[in-house]
């Protein structure tokens, strides 16, 4: 399975917003999209960083309350890995372990094709294995 199999499903929507955007946003928007971690985007589209719900609670450790007034940019990762869609999904799988992050966006080309989380990495290596079971299954019966 590769990361383009999981783009398949999921489809290639970006939630995103900007750096000057308050973290009081960023939680509106966390929250109705029921998503951990949002991409923060240059005017260009390209990619200027990532912020995911435990930035916003280390940001809250550090500001106390204050933080909501803080903007994205204030708290978001720049350094951002990234992935192709031609990647293996047990390799992004080792790569959030590792690095222990959950989100790693697709780049295609320079241009931003996608986001995958750690829920559709462990959803697709469970469909992996059933479908390996189930070959087992049909090749022993035999
Ligand atoms: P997460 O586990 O994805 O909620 O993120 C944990 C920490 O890693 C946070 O500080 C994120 O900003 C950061 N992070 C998340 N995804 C990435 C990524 N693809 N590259 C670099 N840092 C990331």
């Amino acid at each position: 399975m590769f990361v383009q199999d999981i783009l398949k499903t999921k489809g290639n929507e970006i939630v995103s917003l900007t750096a000057n955007q308050t973290v009081l946003a960023a939680l509106e928007l966390l929250a109705s999209r029921h998503i951990g971690a949002v991409l923060v985007l240059e005017p260009d589209g390209s990619i200027a960083g990532i912020l995911s719900e435990r930035d916003v609670v280390h940001g809250l450790h550090r500001h106390g309350k204050d933080v909501l007034d803080l903007t994205v940019g204030d708290l978001m990762t720049t350094r951002v890995v990234t992935c192709t869609r031609s990647d293996p999904v047990a390799a992004i799988m080792g790569m959030m372990t590792q690095q222990r992050f959950r989100h790693v966006p697709v780049v295609e080309d320079g241009n931003l094709i996608g986001l995958i989380s750690i829920g559709d990495v462990v959803k697709s290596r469970i469909e992996e294995a059933q479908a390996e079971v189930e070959a087992l299954r049909l090749y022993i019966s035999l």
